[in-house]
């Protein structure tokens, strides 16, 4: 049996573990949090991520390969495992997912359309940058961002040093910022895809993702509508970052839909928030391909069985046992306390038609309190 490390206890590592279970894979976690929820496996805590304690030494003895189930890792902590062991994703993929001015260059160098951007230290160069972009701009920290955290939407020049000091000032001491135009897009869209060691790859579906205060809340997929011209040309953007990365495992591709076709977001060395339906969706989710590719086994399915969404739970549980006693409803808890902008869970439900599945969803957002009303897709109504 293998055993599989995981850097991070969150509800991303427990969706890991019960997707290896029946793969016959076994599951410790290495938590930096101080505050793991995963809930299964075996668990070593080290809040100071420090490469010379001895649990991380028999955390890596205790383990066949290690992967992660978040990013934001010391590069000094992943540089040594993969010194020590098998790290997959490896290193050079979360160096350039950490930070979204490398992020950026590396699209660039693959011809992937990306927002105009400028990269400032400053509130004087920022303003620079404002001005040569154009009202509104969207000013993001390079480094440490997630759910809308670390961006401030720039809507005059006025608002350049409020902007700064607000996000480019932290108590960590200076940030740099990457300011980027403000893409005019008709709906959001991710692309899932894994990799393997001899360079085979699988692609999801994509999805359609709808943010609320920065939060995903729902994912349509497959997306609803959408041209293949479109589909094809963010499979092929994903096999080309996989491939130039020496990528293994999932990566995630976030993009916009404009009306030129697509620019690429941001992109994550992991399994993802918008990948949550493929448990459901899908013959093999992203969480076993993932496993699947950093274990060296072949990868499985990823074609969609029908239209499909996955609703996020946030903040509050809401009638939960309403919803639970729906017939189409896929209720998954993290084990996590209620709190503001904490993701406690999520639903997917399946349909044989989009309409079904509009009608559905409604429903059970009906029984979330604070959910944001759910349209259908964004493609529909143009
Ligand atoms: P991010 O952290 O980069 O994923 O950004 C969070 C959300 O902010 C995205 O999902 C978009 O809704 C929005 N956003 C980010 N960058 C831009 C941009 N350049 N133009 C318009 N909206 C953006």
């Amino acid at each position: 049996m293998k055993k599989i490390g995981v850097l991070g206890a969150g509800q991303l590592g427990r969706m890991l573990a019960l997707s290896g279970y029946p793969l016959e894979l076994d599951f410790h976690f290495y938590d930096t949090s101080g505050k793991p929820s995963v809930g299964l496996g075996d668990i070593t805590i080290d809040t100071k991520a420090d490469i010379e304690n001895p649990a991380l030494a028999a955390f890596l003895n205790d383990v066949d390969v290690v992967t992660y189930e978040f990013e934001h890792i010391p590069l000094e902590l992943t540089q040594h495992i993969e010194s020590q062991t098998d790290l997959f994703p490896p290193s050079r993929s979360i160096k350039v997912c950490q930070n979204r001015a490398e992020e950026k260059a590396l699209f660039t160098k693959l011809g992937i359309p990306t927002p105009k951007y400028h990269i400032v230290n400053n509130a004087k160069e920022l303003k620079a940058a404002v001005e040569d972009l154009g009202c509104p701009v969207v000013a993001k920290t390079t480094t440490e961002g997630y759910d809308g955290k670390g961006q401030f939407v720039i809507r005059s020049i006025e608002q350049c040093s409020e902007a700064w000091d607000s996000i480019g000032n932290s108590p960590k001491g200076k940030m740099t910022l990457i300011a980027e135009e403000f893409v005019d897009f008709k709906r959001e869209l991710s692309v899932i895809a894994a990799r393997s060691k001899n360079d085979d790859m699988v692609v999801y579906p994509l999805a359609e993702n709808s943010h609320h205060e920065g939060i995903l809340r729902y994912s349509i997929a497959p997306a609803p509508h959408l041209n293949k011209e479109i589909s094809d040309q963010a499979v092929t953007y994903v096999k080309e970052l996989m491939h130039e990365l020496g990528h293994v495992g999932i990566l995630t591709l976030e993009l916009f839909e404009t009306k030129n076709g697509l620019v690429a977001n941001e992109m994550a060395p992991r399994v993802h928030n918008s990948g949550h339906w493929t448990i459901e969706g899908c013959a093999s989710s992203q969480f076993e391909n993932h496993l699947r590719a950093i274990c060296g086994l072949p990868l499985g399915n990823t074609d969609a069985y029908s239209p499909t969404c996955m609703i996020n739970i946030i903040a509050v549980k809401g009638d939960i046992e309403s919803i639970m006693s729906l017939p189409y409803a896929h209720v998954h808890l993290y084990g996590k306390e209620e709190r503001a902008g904490r993701k406690l869970g999520h639903i997917t439900v399946k349909a044989d038609t989009l309409e079904e599945l509009n009608w559905r969803v409604q429903n059970i957002a009906s029984f979330l309190p604070g959910s944001p009303d759910f349209e259908g897709s964004k493609n529909e109504k143009n």
